[in-house]
């Protein structure tokens, strides 16, 4: 019989279960913000607003579509990695690092909890 209780002990017998109630919340708390954010909605209205007519009017419109583009852009990609966070809770994989496999550090998830690298693996990304 062996005994379980000496790698808890030596520190090597990491749990690779992770508590994903408090990551799922977060994620689910940031989806809602992106949805509510002026990021993701007033490409629409923006759009209806825009005059034809006037060319000083049309740049200046043109002009508030990129940075709203630019904006947008971003916190598209956060909500895409999002629903893949989200996803993988449901999977359970949840954690692991999508390069090398290795769980990703709990504290690192608290910062992004939708990042799908572990720490290593983003600075090799630069
Ligand atoms: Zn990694």
């Amino acid at each position: 019989m062996r005994r379980l209780t000496s790698c808890q002990r030596s520190g090597q017998g990491e749990t690779r279960t992770v508590d994903t109630t408090e990551f799922q919340e977060a994620l689910l708390r940031k989806k809602r913000e992106l949805l509510a954010s002026e990021g993701l909605k007033p490409i629409g209205s923006m759009m209806g607003n825009s005059r034809q007519g006037d060319m000083a009017d049309q740049a200046e419109g043109i002009n508030e579509v990129h940075i709203a583009l630019k904006l947008r852009s971003t916190d598209a990609k956060i909500m895409q990695a999002i629903e893949e966070a989200l996803e993988r809770i449901d999977r359970g994989t949840y954690g692991v690092c999508r390069d090398c496999g290795e769980m990703i550090s709990a504290a690192r998830l608290r910062a992004i909890p939708w990042t799908r690298v572990c720490i290593s693996c983003k600075e090799k990304q630069k």
